[in-house]
């Protein structure tokens, strides 16, 4: 049996270890080391430092709401009736 869950997409943006201000962009270069490593660089305009992580930022996700959704018995009809 399906069940559903509702999710909220959200974007996760990391913060420069250097100004604590601006926010890591990956400029797409790849460092190919094991794992391989994200070259990053710092969005503000006066700190512009170089960093490199693991894990490519901003990155989108999905947040899984816990609870099901509940949709009526006949649903599954509905759903059909909206295909056909
Ligand atoms: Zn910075």
């Amino acid at each position: 049996m399906e069940i559903l869950f509702s999710v909220v997409p959200v974007c996760v943006q990391f913060q420069c270890p250097v100004c604590e201000t601006g926010y890591l962009i990956a400029t797409g270069k790849k460092l190919m080391s094991n794992p391989p490593k994200h070259e990053h660089v710092c969005n503000r305009r006066l700190c512009s430092s170089i960093v490199v992580l693991e894990t490519a930022y901003p990155q989108l996700r999905n947040i899984v709401n816990s609870e099901p959704l509940e949709f009526p018995p006949d649903f599954k009809e509905q759903e059909k009736k909206a295909i056909n």
